[in-house]
């Protein structure tokens, strides 16, 4: 017989089967030898009060004959070769989830990516860190596993479809993942484990016959009438509709759209910095305790949120035990993110504080009224860090009281970031609608949470990835672009998701979508 509870315990017993299978027999007055496993389906830390607790939901089998069956029963991915093929710009989570799925809709992915293998793109990472030096193909941003393959990988997201999400976690799990995914409440992979992951991912694709180019940058869509036929990348023809997953850091790409007149949309952004803290101090915080997390809890996380002057301040891509990162992806930026590795071990906290900004809130006569103003606005905020920097990847960083009540902070402790820091007065150069927002919003955090405003902490400027500053506008029936056919912007980059999960989600959405048209025709 299987059983199911909801137990609520403390962290010590949460973290061993032995002690919970204790719990379970004197709590429920089940015999100990008759408890013949006991499997989390779900767990989560709640932390509302003192004394921190574990909500679990648990399968208890009892008796002879109970046994659990598997977690999840693995995809079967089919042969597609020779049959009709699709192009997929970008291997981002969009791009690899929706090369996954035309698999199993019996279509032939070819994959395009302007970058390099997620192996190979390890010394281009590092380059940019020793060196200062940033490979326009190759970086944070781009090349296998996209933006979120040197990430943090939270795989959790705002979306509702919990059949969707699950899907995608069952799918990273196929790949590689740890089952943990499928039980946590905010479940994470880490930028450690994460390269595995994508490159059985794209195993999986050539096996099955699709086809995974690396170096091969998409520059230009062939249309016929009012249709996209394919794409040119190089002197190279690639024919087939097309799934464009290229993130929301090729502003090339939105260029070249632009030109050839494919109706685009500005897009409201959020930006701001990188505030990081040491990661004892958000434990001692958010576990109530000077003891901090003790030996069974997770490095804490926070999240917060507020309104200053009608404008969202919030934090953003939280990484306990992470580290900063630079994650430009062109000589003359400066944009800086957050990754962790799987253990979430690090001495440091990290997480984007950023302001929303609307499409009227830019100057037109600065960055023009056109669908691009956002995207260039972005771009002056990273050009202006890179030029506070002295050119450099050293970013400019400051202590957190001392940017909140305007105060050059002579030292600057020590950092995770990887190329440097180097004291900056962030309170004065960056634009004032964010640089004040963002002030009053770290002084109304640190009323929320107190020990959060510390000069302990510092930000590190700029962060402006956080979404897309363009929409590429598409059917919502048919996801085509709206006025060709044959074309399906997907993920991040199209203004559709934002995250690995709903980048993923989406990527599968517009596989179907694509494979429906196909089969019409
Ligand atoms: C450092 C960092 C940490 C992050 N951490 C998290 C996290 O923990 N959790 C989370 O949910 N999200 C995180 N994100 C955001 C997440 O990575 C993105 O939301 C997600 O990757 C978007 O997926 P995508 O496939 O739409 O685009 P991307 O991941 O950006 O992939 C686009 C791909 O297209 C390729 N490409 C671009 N132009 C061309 C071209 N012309 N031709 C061919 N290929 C091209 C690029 O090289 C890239 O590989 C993080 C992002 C960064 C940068």
């Amino acid at each position: 017989m299987i059983e199911q509870y909801q137990l609520r315990v403390q962290p010590a017993v949460a973290h061993s089967e032995a002690e919970l299978r204790r719990y379970v027999s004197s709590r429920y007055g089940i015999k100990h030898s008759d408890i013949k496993g006991l499997r989390i389906v779900k767990r989560s830390i709640d932390a509302r009060q003192r004394q921190v607790m574990v909500n679990l939901t648990v399968l208890v089998a009892v008796g002879k004959q109970a046994e659990f069956t598997p977690r999840f029963e693995p995809i079967r991915y089919r042969k597609v070769d020779g049959h009709r093929q699709a192009i997929v710009v970008g291997a981002g989570p969009a791009g690899l989830f929706a090369a996954l799925r035309l698999i199993e809709l019996g279509i032939k992915p070819i994959v395009l990516e302007r970058g390099k293998d997620v192996e190979s793109r390890r010394l281009d990472v590092a380059r940019v860190s020793r060196e200062g030096v940033v490979d326009p193909d190759s970086n944070y941003c781009f090349g296998e596993g996209g933006a979120g393959a040197y990430s943090d990988g939270k795989l959790y997201t705002r979306s509702k479809k919990r059949g969707d999400i699950d899907r995608i976690l069952r799918i990273f799990c196929q790949h590689g993942a740890k089952e943990d995914i499928l039980i946590d409440a905010h479940p994470h992979i880490g930028s450690d484990k994460l390269p595995a992951i994508i490159k059985a991912m794209r195993t999986t694709i050539i096996d099955c016959g699709g086809e995974v180019r690396f170096g091969t940058k998409v520059t230009k869509l062939l249309t016929d009438g009012d249709a996209v036929a394919g794409v040119l990348a190089g002197d190279a023809e690639f024919r087939g509709p097309v799934i464009l997953a290229t993130g929301h850091s090729a502003r090339d790409v939105y260029q070249m759209l632009a030109e050839a007149g494919i109706e685009l949309e500005a897009k409201g952004i959020a930006v701001g910095v990188r505030l990081e803290h040491p990661q004892h101090v958000i434990d001692e915080i958010q576990y109530h305790s000077k003891a901090g997390r003790g030996q069974y809890l997770p490095a804490a996380e926070y999240s917060f949120v507020t309104q200053v002057d009608g404008r969202g301040v919030y934090s953003f891509c939280m990484c306990p035990g992470g580290v900063v990162i630079p994650a430009a992806s062109a000589d003359g930026q400066l944009v800086v993110n957050g990754m962790s590795p799987s253990n979430r071990g690090t001495y440091w906290a990290n997480s984007g504080m950023v302001v929303e900004v609307r499409t009227d809130d830019v100057d037109e006569q600065l960055y023009g009224a056109d669908s691009l103003k956002m995207m260039r606005f972005q771009a002056a905020m990273e050009r202006e860090a890179w030029e506070q920097a002295g050119r450099s990847q050293r970013a400019g960083a400051q202590r957190m009281v001392d940017f909140v009540e305007g105060r050059e902070s002579k030292l600057i402790p020590p950092s995770s970031y990887p190329a440097g820091v180097q004291p900056s007065r962030l309170d004065r150069w960056l634009p004032p609608m964010v640089a004040g927002r963002l002030r009053r919003g770290f002084a109304k955090f640190g009323k929320m949470a107190r020990g959060f405003l510390t000069n302990q902490a510092i930000v590190i400027g700029v962060e402006t990835r956080t979404s897309s500053p363009v929409r590429i506008p598409r059917d919502a029936a048919s996801l085509c672009h709206c006025r060709l056919r044959g074309l399906y912007p997907c993920g991040e980059g199209a203004g559709y998701a934002g995250g690995i999960v709903s980048s993923a989600v989406d990527g599968e959405r517009c596989a179907e979508a694509l494979a429906e048209a196909m089969s019409a025709e």
